[in-house]
């Protein structure tokens, strides 16, 4: 269970220490008319997790009352999804279609008790008479009609004597009520088409709003937990349990924020758009937001729990960054998967001076995974390496291999560029190279420095795989559909190089390719006499570099480098030594640094010691690493390390007091500003500056209500919807306080007080 309980999980906690349920029953209901996205997982995650957690059960429902869309194949991809996903929904899987028969009677019920009448106005009439959110409905005058009409008028709906549309049921609760959706909602409607199971016995089927609440009720759940856009629906779930008289042990309906990725479209319907468009190939395709997709492409189960985990649940709709994902997923693959060699595009190397072969033991994993395994990798005097590793006129600060500069075959030896052949049109065909033999890495004693390490692969056993290369499928931030497809979301290289252990071995079915990313066998495409990889992830994220060179562009700044549409090799601004690339690994993965910080202190050696150094006085990897990164790594732009006012123990000082919540992060910064100027401890800085953190209500509320009392228009505009003005309120106080409240303690005040 996540440490921080959510609300929801406080919920069901109050609800079985009252007694009001014995066990906690939930259900994923998701209709079976598409397959299952990321948005879905999350759903899963809370209800399996919930009932998980409190030792219940969840059920698998499929809600299934629209026959026109719906699918077998959909309820499979559904099971699919919940299973790869590690959960379980015991022995049989729910469907609303079984519970027609009784659906029916409970409407009849309502019938009897005059609470529900046939109506024969047209779709048209009944919107007309809805209303609106100003003016209240009007009542259809078939609401006169008697029981008996009634129930021998739905009955006969039943039977499939009157055509589509003719007639319908609806509830009889209040044309004028506040919430719209309780002006006498539709119950059922007629509709003579054939459903996947129910078959062509039903002309009539329940409107979502009947059927989920009775649904939930049949089956016994207890906390029937849905999306945001449901709250107005939860008036007429009580109405209908309430007005049958179905007491509890009933359902109650609780709301969470539906998740949003930026990037990314998250509907059913605009997914089937992209599949019957053939944009993709089909719903698993390795684009898609869809679990399949995922799967496919190469996700790891964990990878989605755990960034369902790290999103967590919350009441109000928010839009996740897509970088959290990814990150997620390189997260959770640089712990397990083997780092091997593959040249996407190759550029043929001949070592002129080496003319015996070897096989150099080389290690799967860096020291800091906690794995075993190495392999065998054939060198030669004829190997390939990656085209964009050399450059016969490189711009400055390229540390790959040139005429002038050699470079380290990663596990091998340092090689030096003696010729460069090129063809006809002056476009470059071969290297011819020389090796230093006492290079050889782990036993190095040639004294030759090199600023990088590259992949290759032997001539003769490297074997020809074909490797697919994915990238967001929308090129826009906010995408609607296909209009926003990017057009580069995938590039095939049929010819690429890999070493031949991979093949042969097979360690893993998930591999990092090393300076290129994370690959995947592809489960449906690969053949042992045609491997097919498909790219998970690349090794840091590419996009933040992308959108900066655009935004230069836009400005009309010339952008620093121009863009290729060539294979891009990730880590291209200079690849990492191996002393570099241990400690990233370690950042990364022990430490659980994101990869641009980690970045950062792994390429330079006075900010990974200043950093180990802070870390060997407080624990605190992250908080430590931040402001390493940043704060002090831009003292050190400006002056030696011997220069610095402060110390790597008072910058550990100062993050504890962060930790403990003495002051917030953003005094801190003010804190680290003072020490830097004054070299005083920060301990002091705060006591002498008054800056502890402000956590105490007692003292915070006095402030929110005067912001509230000063500002009587932005609390109308909240009022009325515009959620995003809890920024400003929050703003307000902290700019009031001097950036000293606490400002978690004053987000919950505020929405506390604006509700
Ligand atoms: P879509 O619009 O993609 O078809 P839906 O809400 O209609 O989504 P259902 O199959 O009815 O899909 O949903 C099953 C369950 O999954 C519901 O409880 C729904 O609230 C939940 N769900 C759907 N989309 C999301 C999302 N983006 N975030 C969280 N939960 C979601
Ligand atoms: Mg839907």
């Amino acid at each position: 269970m996540s440490e921080s309980k959510d609300f929801l999980r406080t919920i069901v906690e109050e609800d079985l220490k009252s007694g009001k349920y014995k066990e906690v029953t939930t259900r994923f209901p998701p209709e079976p008319n598409g397959f299952p996205h990321i948005g879905h997982a999350k759903s899963i995650c809370i209800n399996f997790g919930i009932a998980s957690d409190y030792h219940g059960h969840c059920n698998l429902r499929m809600d299934d009352t629209n026959p026109t869309k719906e699918d077998t194949k959909y309820v499979e991809a559904l099971k699919d999804a919940v299973e790869w996903l590690g959960f379980d929904w015991g022995d049989n899987v729910y469907f609303t279609s079984d519970y027609f028969p009784k659906l029916y009677d409970y409407a009849v019920e309502l019938i009897k008790m005059n609470k529900a009448y046939v109506d024969s106005l047209s779709e048209e009439e009944i919107r007309e008479y809805r209303g609106t959110v100003t003016e209240p409905g009007r009542r259809s005058k078939y609401a006169k009609r008697s029981v008996e009409e009634n129930l021998d008028l739905f009955e006969r709906m039943k039977k499939g004597e009157f055509k589509d549309g003719e007639h319908v049921l609806r509830a009889k609760i209040d044309m004028s009520a506040a919430n719209m959706k309780m002006r006498d909602p539709l119950l059922y409607r007629i509709r003579h088409a054939h459903h996947f199971r129910a078959g062509d016995e039903w002309s009539i089927y329940p409107m979502y709003d009947f059927a989920h609440c009775l649904s939930d009720y049949i089956e016994g759940v207890s906390h029937s937990i849905c999306t945001l856009e449901f709250e107005n629906n939860r008036d007429i779930y009580n109405w209908v349990l309430d007005t049958l008289g179905l007491k509890l042990s009933r359902p109650y309906q609780h709301e969470f924020a539906r998740l949003g990725i930026n990037y990314t479209v998250m509907s059913k319907r605009k997914l089937l758009e992209l599949v019957e468009g053939g944009q993709v190939s089909g719903w698993d395709d390795p684009r898609m937001p869809t679990i399949a997709g995922y799967k496919r492409r190469g996700y790891t189960p964990e990878s989605i729990l755990n960034f369902c985990d790290q999103i967590g649940i919350a009441k109000a709709n928010s839009m996740v960054d897509v970088t959290q994902l990814e990150f997620c997923i390189r997260d959770d693959l640089n712990k397990k998967v083997p780092r091997i060699m593959c040249v996407l595009d190759p550029l043929k190397v001949t070592i002129e001076n080496y003319e015996v072969s070897e096989e150099i033991d080389a290690s799967y994993y860096p020291h800091d995974v906690p794995k075993e395994g190495s392999r065998k990798i054939p060198f030669s005097r004829d190997i390939y390496i990656e085209r964009d590793d050399f450059m016969e006129n490189p711009p400055k600060g390229y540390y790959r291999l040139t005429p002038e500069q050699p470079v380290r075959l990663r596990h091998g030896y340092i090689i030096t560029c003696k010729e460069v052949i090129k063809d006809a049109s002056g476009n470059i065909t071969e290297i011819k190279a020389q090796y230093h033999p006492e290079s050889k890495s782990g036993s190095d004693t040639s004294g030759i420095k090199v600023k990088s390490a590259i992949q290759w692969v032997s001539a003769k056993e490297a074997k020809t795989v074909e490797v697919r290369l994915y990238d967001r499928l929308f090129k826009d931030e906010a995408p609607e559909g296909v209009e926003d497809i990017n057009p580069d979301s995938l590039q095939v290289i049929k010819n690429a190089l890999i070493e031949p252990a991979v093949i042969t071995e097979k360690p893993d079915e998930r591999f990092q390719f090393e300076r290129q990313g994370y690959f995947y066998a592809d489960p449906i495409d690969y053949r042992d006499e045609h491997p097919v990889f498909n790219k998970i992830v690349g090794l840091k994220d590419s996009w933040a570099k992308k959108a900066k060179l655009n935004e230069k562009k836009k400005t009309g700044e010339p952008a620093s480098k121009p863009q290729t549409k060539k294979v891009q090799v990730d880590g291209e601004v200079a690849p990492m030594s191996e002393a570099e690339q241990t400690l990233f690994d370690k950042y990364t993965g022990e430490f659980g640094l994101n990869s641009e910080v980690a970045n950062t202190l792994a390429r330079d050696e006075n900010l990974s010691s200043f950093y180990e150094e802070a870390l060997s006085v407080l624990n605190s990897p992250v908080g430590l690493a931040n402001i390493v990164a940043n704060e002090v790594a831009r003292e050190l732009k400006q002056m030696q390390a011997s220069e610095l006012k402060f110390n790597a123990k008072q910058i550990s000082e100062l993050v504890k007091m962060v930790d403990d919540e003495t002051i917030s992060s953003k005094i801190a910064k003010q804190v680290f500003e003072e020490m830097a100027k004054s070299g005083e401890n920060p301990t002091q800085i705060v006591e002498t500056k008054g800056l502890v953190q402000i956590s105490d209500p007692s003292k915070i509320l006095p402030i929110i209500d005067e912001i509230i009392a000063k500002n009587p228009d932005n609390v109308a505009k909240f009022k009325a919807g515009n959620t995003k003005l809890l920024g400003f309120f929050v703003g307000q106080v902290l700019k009031t306080t001097g950036g000293k409240a606490n400002p978690k303690v004053v987000n919950e005040l505020v929405a506390e007080k604006l509700k």
